[in-house]
Formats: structure tokens, sequence, C-alpha cells
């Protein structure tokens, strides 16, 4: 980061933004520029790599699901916004330690001593150390000790977007940055390599939430991608990895992706289109349709369903926690649980009754024959 701030102190703040009398190795106006610049940076490469995701990349079809929450984008972008500048406050200590020379980040590649096979070899194991790290503070964050207060906001998006990427807790979205930051303290790295891998984990993490499930088929159980992702949103306790599914396995929580067996988001869309071309008033049909298998049911009279999923106000207790009622005011997304269900975050609840869930929308007990997709987790 030093190498960040000298370029701003030659370019920017020097000349034009500090008084004169302010030198540059002050440790009162590192910290200061250091905030600015970390806040800036991360802003920016969240905002534009999300963006560009978002537009090129984010099948947009994905924002018909019915997990899909109501002003989803605005809101994964607004809370993000909001924790940016908390995550930055301890983030920037360690900058600041790092600028005062206390890190094993070194200048040339002549001060390496393995030259650029030590570069190359520190970049594998930045990778190796951080994807470890950053598994078991993960997994660590799903303790009911810490889950529902700092790790929870994270997984109200269920069909994430680009934008979810940097969508958490302050607490939560420091803690998982951690290992990138620990590792030049512990180890020899070079600072533009520092750099370009600080990048790398930011696009990263953007790349596992944005919808594109492709993978390689050599490396589809290697390289945990935006399907090993997705179903870590959808079932909790699976894949909590980040590049590679190799912590996965080793901890007992690796799980094929549900997209790769076409059990996924996208199989789930079709299969509601199937039907509703098969239904000649489309999804779930009207109020005359008590039978809606899937607890999918529309009516006419419920303007505000914006994606078809809702119940009517004469059907406050949908069987399977897919129900709205205008009773229920809270309701955020046209998806709601009864107010039984106090704890259901994004109104799609399941029972704790029904492990078998297989595939989305969590059933009840009384309602076996759910087939259509919104998973259900006890971890909810
Ligand atoms: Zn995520
Ligand atoms: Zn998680």
């Amino acid at each position: 980061m030093d190498l960040v701030l000298e370029a701003a102190d030659r370019h920017l703040l020097t000349p034009y933004v500090y008084p004169a009398g302010w030198p540059e190795g002050e440790p009162c106006r590192q910290l200061l520029s250091l905030f600015v610049i970390t806040n800036l940076g991360a802003l920016a490469l969240y905002l534009l790599f999300g963006t560009l995701s978002y537009y090129f990349i984010f099948d947009h079809e994905l924002k018909k699901h019915p997990q899909f929450l109501e002003n989803q984008v605005s809101r994964e972008i607004a809370y993000a916004v909001r924790s940016l500048p908390w995550i930055s406050v301890p983030t920037v200590a360690l900058f600041f330690a790092e600028v005062r020379g206390y890190s094993k980040l070194y200048d040339n590649i002549e001060d390496s001593p393995y030259g650029w096979s030590g570069v190359f070899l520190s970049m594998l194991s930045f990778l190796f150390f951080t994807d470890m790290g950053i598994y078991w503070i993960h997994r660590g964050l799903h303790h009911k000790l810490f889950y529902k207060r700092f790790h929870k906001p994270h997984h109200l998006w269920k069909i994430a977007t680009p934008f979810a990427s940097h969508a958490f807790h302050p607490v939560d979205g420091f803690m998982q940055s951690l290992p990138y930051h620990i590792y030049p303290f512990l180890f020899p790295l070079h600072k533009v390599t520092y750099l370009g891998l600080y990048i790398f984990v930011n696009v990263w993490t953007i790349s596992i939430h944005d919808g594109d499930y492709r993978v390689p088929r050599l490396l589809r159980h290697v390289i945990n991608g935006s399907a090993h992702h997705t179903d870590h949103h959808l079932y909790f306790d699976y894949n909590y990895g980040q590049y590679f599914t190799l912590w996965d396995k080793i901890g007992g929580s690796y799980k094929s992706p549900t997209s790769f067996e076409g059990k996924g988001p996208h199989d789930y869309l079709r299969k509601l289109r199937e039907k509703d071309a098969a239904a000649p008033n489309g999804i779930g049909a009207s109020k005359k349709d008590p039978g809606a298998s899937n607890g999918i049911r529309a009516s006419k009279k419920d303007p505000g369903a914006s994606n078809g999923i809702r119940a009517s106000k004469k059907d406050p207790g949908a069987s399977n926690g897919i129900g709205a009622s205008k009773k229920d005011p809270g309701a955020s997304n046209s998806i709601r649980a009864s107010k039984k269900d106090p704890g259901a975050s994004n109104g799609i609840r399941a029972s704790k009754k029904d492990p078998g869930a297989s595939n989305g929308i969590g059933a009840s007990k009384k309602d076996p024959g759910a087939s259509n997709g919104i998973g259900a987790s006890k971890t909810d």
C-alpha cells in the first residue's frame, strides 16, 4: 500500500491537497491518506467490477427467481456502501503498519531469495493461505454464536448478484478479508504482486456472486465458482471456500453444486416457465386454484405480487411458508412466511421438520410434495 500512498502523495496530495508544512512521513497524515485511499479504492473496485459483471455476466433471468428480493440490487449496494467505511477502519490500521515497515513486503524482484520463481511461488502460497484462512473464518461465522449477529446479513441474498459480493456486516467483511492482510506480515511478498493479488481477490469475490455457473468440466470439483457459492447462499452448510474446494473436501462440507445436476436456480426457473406455459392463466393460476401443488399461487387481486408468487389476502395460511397476507406489513419481498415464523429473514422459510426440501421453496410437513426450489435450512 505504500506504493499507492507514495504515488498519491507525489501526484496529488502534496502538490494540491495538504498544507506545505505537513510532512509526507507524518503518521496522522499517513493515516488520513490511507483512510481516503482505501475507501475510494475499495468503492471503485466494487462499483466498477460489480457493474461490469452485473451488465455483462450476470443473467438477469435470475431476478425472476422467487427468492430474489424486491429492490435487491439497490439493497445490496446500499448495504455494501454503508459497510465499507467501517471495514476500512481496522484495514487501514494494518495498511499503516505495512507502510511503517512492519511487513515482509519487498520492492524489487532481486530482493527475493528465489527471484521470479519466488514471486510465482508466493502467489500460489498467498492463494493457498487465504483460501484456508477464509474457509475456517467463514465456517466460524456460521457458528450459532456469531451467525445471526454478523454473517446472516450476507445470507439475506439467496440469489445473489455481483453487488452482494461486498454486502457484509462490517465485522464479517473485515474478518473474511483478514487473511489477505495478515499474509504479508508472515511471508515475504513482492509489493506490486500484492497489489495485483488484492485486485484479483476483489474481482474473484464478485465473480462467485455473478450467477454464471460455468466452470471448465475438468475443474468443476476443484474450483469454487459461482455455482458452488450460490449453493452456499441457498443451503448454508456447504461450500464455505473461496477459490478452491480443497478445504470443503477436507472439512466435510463439500457439496456438488445443484446447478451441475440440473437442480439449480436456472433449472427451477425453466420449470416455472414450463408450468407457466402449461397453465392457461400463468403460474399458480387464480384464486380458484387452491390446489397449486407447489405452493406458488398468484391472485389477480394482488397487484403487489412482483414475481407472480404471492398468496392472496384470503390465503394467509399458505402451508409452505410462501403465503403473504395484507395483515403482514413487514413483508418486504412479496414472499412471506406467516407471523408465527418470526425468524424468517426474507420471508421464505421452511419448517425445521422438513429436511428434505431439496430444491427450493421449502415446504412444511403438510406439503411434502413441494418440488420447486426454495431451500430451507435450520441455520436460517
Ligand atoms: Zn456470498
Ligand atoms: Zn456463509
